[in-house]
């Protein structure tokens, strides 16, 4: 017969048509000549061959379906159902299997399916073969080639965690030649790989010779490129040490990593402060740096140990830190806290006294009270004025002494206290909002057990929870007593008594423009001291 009897008239090549993976082609081939299908092309490998290398699903199917067989051998006796497994697709393993593929047949070189498997590195297809409990992992081929010589020299490292887990390879096992797969994997440069090798079975397995003499180190040694330059230097730190240990993991560049966010922000942030009007200048150029710097690595840090990358935590830390410490060290003594206490609450000064006054007798003829002259500093009061005894001075704008400040509030300082209110009253309300979260993530308060079993374990969280209720309870009150004041244009202890009450939404306006601008409309009414 022809030996290009595939070529038909119906549509030529098998080969190329299944390389082309048209089924519809090929389907007519099968049918104008079924013996097509045993045909063997360049290295004596059938259409099925082909058609599993490739992974080609249908295709695997049709030429089963008619009767193709999976356990033709090709001229380096590897049978189709070999290369299934080397491409590690599982579904046309199980339907090769299920058209009598034989598991246990061995290639030239000894090396079973699984060997095949492991080759094409798919950890799938390794488990699917080893739950038909036909293979040993500790099988070898003809050079005694361990299944881990071979992922070894693939460099895989997720088939090489596989098979070191549970003991399944041996991490030493030596060849004909006395190869282990650490020299496997050190003649390659394969870093990870060699890290996870030297993990399992210790420092020993450094030391181990081949049939030249040749240490996996010596191997790694005579390789060129960067990797081998790479894990050259790690070999090197492990050389002399005791063998019967397992080299440690670093995490030396895992916290730098974690920190560096934290520290160069900091670095940054005290270069500016030092630069003084150059600072933002200087800030403007060097956080994009860092911003860059930061977004541009990957999930993994740059490691033998590939462990994950901490940059992202890092910089979240990095950002509460530095808020932090901003927040407590200049925004909050500068602003808020330290301001009200250190700030002039309005003292009167003797320029400020009422011109229209000279004398208590001029204040009787003017038939003015008896308070407008103060005892204490000998002094006319301008009106909103009033004497502090806790304070001994005269305050503008007198509001009221405030026990938990030691210091009066007046004209210098109403605002600002208006602001530590409203922004301690937020800080509450968002204590307690993250308490209630917390606790109602913890317990489910349906019984009255759990109340008291959350009562007895989280007396910390509930405690403060009780105060900051009863704190917040009382900054409202303050509030609403400060705009009644604040909203007519007056203080907590000058009320303005108008006749007519005046509609919200001016009142509103007026407390607004107190609290955003620091301006109070001018009296013009009387206003009485309550
Ligand atoms: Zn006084
Ligand atoms: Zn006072």
């Amino acid at each position: 017969m022809f030996p290009v009897a595939a070529q038909t008239l119906g549509g030529g090549d098998i080969f190329d048509t299944i390389q082309r993976g048209n089924i519809d082609q090929c389907a007519d081939i099968i049918q104008l000549d079924r013996s097509t299908l045993r045909q063997k092309g360049w290295g004596g490998f059938t259409p099925l061959h082909y058609a599993a290398y490739q992974g080609n699903r249908a295709l695997t199917q049709l030429l089963l379906s008619n009767g193709a067989d999976s356990n033709a051998p090709c001229d380096a006796g590897q049978t189709p159902f070999h290369f299934a497994c080397r491409n590690g697709n599982v579904s046309i393993m199980h339907q090769m299997l299920q058209h009598g593929a034989d598991v246990q047949t061995v290639d030239q070189q000894g090396k079973t399916a699984l060997h095949h498997s492991v080759a094409g590195g798919n950890v799938l297809a390794i488990q699917y073969l080893q739950e038909t409990g036909m293979f040993r992992f500790s099988d070898t081929d003809r050079f005694l080639l361990t299944p881990l010589h071979l992922a070894a020299s693939t460099g895989n490292s997720d088939v090489v965690r596989y098979l070191l887990r549970n003991n399944r390879c041996a991490a030493d096992a030596a060849d004909q030649q006395g190869v282990t797969p650490l020299h496997v994997a050190a003649e390659k440069g394969a870093i990870e790989v060699s890290w996870l090798l030297l993990q399992e079975a210790g420092l020993q397995i450094l030391h181990l010779k081949n049939r030249q003499g040749l240490t996996p180190f010596d191997l790694c040694r005579q390789g060129t490129t960067f990797r081998h330059q790479q894990l050259t230097q790690i070999l090197k730190r492990f050389i002399n040490e005791p063998t019967d240990q397992k080299p440690k993991e670093s995490y030396g560049m895992f916290y730098w990593t974690l920190l560096f966010p934290s520290l160069s922000g900091a670095v940054i942030l005290l270069v500016a402060s030092a630069l003084g009007g150059y600072g933002g200048i200087f800030c403007a150029l060097v956080f994009p740096w860092l911003a860059r710097n930061i977004l541009s690595q990957y999930h993994r840090i740059n490691s033998y140990q590939g462990l994950p990358n901490p940059v992202y935590v890092g910089t979240l830390a990095a950002g509460m830190f530095h808020s932090t410490v901003c927040f407590y060290y200049k925004i909050l003594p500068n602003i808020l806290y330290c301001t009200v206490l250190t700030q002039n609450p309005g003292r009167l000064q003797q320029d400020d006294a009422d011109p229209r006054f000279s004398s208590v007798m001029s204040l009787v003829e003017a038939n003015e009270k008896g308070s407008r002259f103060c005892i204490y500093c000998e002094i006319f009061l301008p009106d909103n004025c009033k004497h502090c005894r806790l304070c001994n001075v005269c305050v503008l704008d007198y509001d009221h002494h405030c026990l938990f400040l030691n210091q009066c509030i007046g004209r210098g300082n109403h605002r600002l206290f208006l602001f530590l209110i409203l922004s301690m009253a937020a800080a509450h309300l968002i204590f307690l909002y993250a308490s209630a979260c917390y606790l109602s993530a913890r317990y489910v308060l349906l019984s009255r057990s759990a109340w008291w079993t959350m009562a007895a374990a989280q007396t910390w969280v509930l405690v403060l929870t009780a105060m900051n209720v009863l704190t917040f309870v009382w900054e409202c009150w303050l509030l609403v007593e400060q705009f009644e004041a604040v909203s007519m244009g007056s203080t907590t202890y000058f009320k303005r008594c108008d006749r007519v009450r005046r509609p919200l939404w001016r009142r509103w306006g007026t407390a607004m423009s107190f609290l955003l601008e620091g301006k109070r409309p001018q009296p013009h009414r009387v206003y009485e001291a309550v």
